[in-house]
């Protein structure tokens, strides 16, 4: 949803196996789960329908998320044909040599390699965004003129520029260390995984203006303080943060981002201005359980372990890609290293890695989606006793989502699982419908009452 895309390739790995750094929670995409049973819920009817769309808005709704599809597949192959490209037809080995043509300095020269490589693979890519934003325009998702939206993707790059040396610090590394640079690249990226983390929401005024959520909505502060006070944690007014997103968008969200100091939670104003208090409770309900949980030290920890198979696996795929093509790729060695180690020798390194992504995508995807079903259930218990009916308040704010983000009320399954990061919208909203386990003085999975 938001721009950032394969900025830092190696980083991303690790990401996409939890989807951390922020958890945006929309009504996004979602998968098939089925509803785990809980004390005294009753069986799900399969018929159920708990979200549903308006005639109108159900066509374009499922439209709309054929055109998104498109876009995710076609976007991500693309992604691999145009480092393919850049390798086979040697633009990548020219870059390089030009780079020792101009500049002196062996690391200045990295750096001016890695930095053309990031703004052709963003000049590449443009196209999809362009569809992609022109979209979510003719469907009412966005507001954001073009002028606003092109600065956005100007400052993104410039992000992603800052971002060079990492690049010329695992080339560098594959240089040292030809035969075990995969261990020492999945040492040294936990702690820029910590970094980006931390550093995110020091990031996100860049691209929209935030004000504390006390200013304006100290009425709904107030209410939100009584659900800190239910779940202990320790989120006080002067971390809750208001995003005026209105100016871009229709869409409605919050999230919770940051790591220590940065630790945040922040509400679209889309959100806070077009939901009523109780769902925006809920809303927070499920953000909290984000932290209670602990969700993002878990995914950190997961993504740590798969990543170290990952990139295992992907050293092994690149080096048969090195011996499969190395000679017409025209990688050379440097002295004394592997012609991995090359700048170009680095791209086939970030084509295996984008290859493993692709692949694992469901696998990070079904985490995820574990978590925010978990944040779901957290999340409306969180509010019982604090609005009158949890139930009739969670499933009226995931339709209010699922509107507002013209979701698909029957997403294909297989689709679901492949690409969802939270369960569909209507999956959620089902689960809340039956979800009551205060009936007979019961009570739910995380709270005593
Ligand atoms: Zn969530």
């Amino acid at each position: 949803m938001m721009l950032v895309r394969r900025t830092l390739p190696l980083l991303c790995l690790a990401l996409l196996l939890t989807g951390l750094t922020s958890r945006r929670c929309s009504g996004q995409p979602a998968q098939a789960q089925p509803a785990p049973a809980t004390t005294a819920v009753p069986a799900q009817p399969a018929s159920t329908q708990a979200y549903t769309l308006p005639p109108d808005k159900l066509t374009k709704a499922i439209t709309l998320s054929h055109i998104r599809l498109a876009l995710e597949i076609v976007g991500s192959l693309w992604g691999l044909a145009v480092l393919w490209l850049l390798l086979s037809f040697r633009w990548a080995a020219e870059l390089a040599a030009w780079t020792e043509r101009l500049l002196r300095r062996r690391w200045m020269q990295g750096l001016l390699f890695f930095a053309v490589f990031i703004v052709v693979d963003t000049v590449a890519y443009l196209p999809f965004s362009l569809i992609g934003h022109y979209v979510n325009l003719v469907y009412g998702i966005s507001v954001q003129g073009w002028l606003s939206w092109f600065g956005d993707h100007a400052k993104s790059l410039g992000i992603a520029l800052v971002g060079t040396p990492v690049y010329l610090l695992f080339n560098w590394i594959v240089r040292v260390s030809p035969r075990r640079y995969w261990v020492w690249i999945w040492l040294v990226t936990l702690p820029l995984i910590v970094l980006s983390t931390f550093a995110s929401p020091l990031l996100d005024p860049i691209f929209n203006k935030f004000e504390p959520l006390t200013k304006t909505h100290l009425a709904l502060v107030a209410r939100l303080e009584q659900v800190v006070a239910r779940t202990g944690t320790k989120i006080p007014p002067e971390r809750m943060f208001l995003m005026k997103a209105s100016a871009k968008s229709n869409g409605l969200n919050a999230y919770v981002t940051g790591l220590g100091a940065t630790k945040r939670f922040v509400m679209w104003d889309t959100a806070t201005d077009r939901l009523p208090d109780d769902e925006v409770l809920f809303i927070f309900g499920h953000e909290s359980g984000h932290y209670v949980l602990n969700h993002i030290p878990k995914q950190l920890a997961g993504s740590t372990a798969g990543s170290f198979f990952v990139l295992w696996a992907c050293a092994g795929f690149a080096g048969w890609l090195m011996r499969r093509f190395g000679a017409r790729w025209q990688l050379i060695s440097p002295e004394g290293s592997t012609p991995l180690a090359s700048r170009q020798g680095f791209l086939v390194l970030l084509f295996a890695l984008s290859v493993a992504g692709l692949i694992l995508q469901p696998a990070g995807n079904t985490f995820s989606r574990h978590f925010e079903h978990e944040a779901d259930v957290y999340g409306q218990e969180a509010i019982h006793g604090l609005v009158a009916d949890p139930q009739k308040t969670t499933v009226s704010a995931f339709n209010h989502l699922g509107e507002a983000w013209l979701e698909d009320p029957n997403p294909n399954a297989f689709v679901e699982f492949w690409t969802y990061s939270h369960p569909s919208v209507q999956n959620r909203a089902n689960f809340a419908l039956h979800y009551d386990p205060w009936v007979n003085g019961g009570h739910g999975r995380f709270f005593e009452k």
